[in-house]
């Protein structure tokens, strides 16, 4: 964790409800644990995700942002801010960027959390592709620059210079976090997620879905020969150098 020590803000950029939890909620636990203050930006309301037939885009919508709430709450994040773009219809455009763009001139996080980009190995969902790519963006230059979305400038607020981008779901991670001590807080984050459990083996084999995230954990740290069980990892992507030099 020491890559995270001078970090005071974080936010994180998911593209549905639930991506955040997979992808770092055991290194926000470990954050806010720390007393730094840790934002949620949720970009769709998840209205079409999961196969469960009995399930309405509207249910669906209302219901996952409960879900996203208190899976939140459960690793101490202090706001959760919902875009409300509809599920699979993020586009890389004005309005994704612009809605971004406000968000990270008001929370002011020093470091941004989101989904990798760029993968070439395997498939990877649209809106997450979407998400990661309006994200890098929006933090740089347009968050900084004054003259992009001025109505924030002149609605009081600040451009502002993030540090850091971290990408969850890469496929060449240079940061690993050792998530032993929060795993169980990862896990009931994950489990708040109440109507996407049934794509994960829930019912008659209630412990399949927490197997699979202790597996997928493991798995990270066994690959990478890492010391401790359990491990996030990510890509670390300088803003600094584009900032210092422009
Ligand atoms: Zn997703």
């Amino acid at each position: 964790m020491e890559q995270l020590e001078p970090v005071q803000r974080a936010m994180v950029v998911a593209p549905h409800p639930d991506d955040a939890e997979f992808g770092c909620a055991g290194t926000v636990a470990k954050l806010t644990k720390a007393g730094k203050k840790v934002f949620y930006v949720i970009a769709t309301n998840g209205n079409k995700g999961g196969r469960d037939t009995d399930m309405t885009g509207s249910y669906l919508r209302e219901e996952r942002k409960l879900e996203q709430e208190a899976a939140a709450a459960a690793v101490g994040v202090s706001e959760v801010v919902f875009l409300d773009f509809g599920d699979g219809e993020l586009e890389d455009d004005h309005d994704f960027r612009r809605a971004l763009v406000h968000q990270i001139r008001r929370l002011q996080p020093d470091i941004v959390f989101t989904t990798d980009p760029f993968r070439t190995s395997f498939y990877i969902h649209r809106d997450h592709r979407m998400t990661g790519l309006v994200t890098i963006d929006a933090v740089f230059p347009y968050a900084r620059d004054r003259l992009h979305y001025p109505e924030d400038i002149e609605a009081g607020l600040s451009g502002h210079n993030v540090e850091e981008v971290y990408f969850w779901g890469t496929e060449t991670p240079d940061i690993f976090i050792d998530i032993e001590d929060v795993m169980d807080t990862k896990i009931e984050s994950l489990r708040a997620h109440k109507s996407q459990l049934s794509d994960w083996g829930q019912g008659d084999n209630p412990t399949t879905f927490e197997d699979m995230v202790r597996k997928m954990s493991r798995r990270t740290s066994s690959q990478h020969k890492l010391s401790f069980e359990y491990a996030e990892s990510f890509r670390r992507f300088g803003i600094r150098r584009a900032w210092e030099d422009t």
